[in-house]
């Protein structure tokens, strides 16, 4: 892995400012194990890291600590962290079959009980993940996968229901989802999907927003399928 103050590296990210100095480390690692810059299983060390970054141990442990909850790096006892491992098949086969579940439900009761913030919220989400699809480079792969994460999350949380909310952010669909396979295609398709869904919204159309949940889901499932692990 090249060192992010190589700033002839297409993978150097301009730190915004200090304050959010953690934020861009975190952001960096998600771009560099997303496209599999860092391979699964390959070892992530923190001492390696912050001489990389320019930085001290701590915004590095805070963001392995992170990524290990959101299942992206896995520490193994005495040989601290590593790159997860990409899920099986059958694990993202589980996981759709659970979000076209559980996500339009999320969908329909959000859309009931919408409020004007929520919805400008869920609005600049969407913005943002448009203007994200314009250049297909190596930052982009971790931001959007960071934001449809966001978006999913923030309709989770409206929809009312503490338990389906808590149930969905327990997946962490995304961020394995899109070692898979990020392309500003995908992404294209992905950004007119959350249009649909954000237009029944916006009408108040629960049902509509629910069909438009439902399409969405099935569509990203049929898009990644190809690249799932095959197994035995
Ligand atoms: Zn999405």
């Amino acid at each position: 892995m090249k060192p992010l103050r190589d700033k002839t590296d297409p993978a150097y990210i301009v730190p915004i400012h200090r304050a959010s100095l953690s934020e861009d480390v975190y952001e960096t690692l998600v771009s560099h194990l997303i496209s599999l810059r860092v391979r699964p299983g390959e070892r992530l060390s923190v001492d390696a890291l912050a001489r990389q970054f320019g930085v001290s141990q701590t915004p590095i442990r805070a963001a392995l600590i992170r990524l290990e909850t959101e299942g992206l790096v896995v520490k193994k006892f005495n040989s601290g962290y590593s790159a997860a491992p990409i899920p099986s098949g059958a694990h993202f086969r589980d996981i759709y079959a659970m979000r076209l579940l559980l996500e339009p439900e999320a969908a329909f009761l959000a859309t009931q009980r919408m409020n004007k913030e929520g919805l400008q919220q869920l609005v600049e989400l969407c913005e943002k993940m448009a203007n994200l699809v314009k250049g297909d480079t190596h930052a982009n792969y971790g931001r959007f996968a960071l934001l449809d994460g966001q978006f999913h999350s923030l309709l989770a949380s409206l929809c009312g229901n503490q338990v389906l909310a808590d149930t969905l952010h327990g997946f962490y669909a995304h961020m394995n989802l899109f070692r898979l396979r990020y392309h500003s295609a995908v992404a294209e398709e992905a950004i007119k999907e959350h249009q649909a869904i954000m237009e029944a919204m916006e009408k108040g159309d629960a049902q509509a927003a629910r069909a438009a949940m439902a399409t969405h889901i099935a569509a990203s499932r049929d898009r990644m399928e190809p690249y799932y692990q095959t197994e035995e």
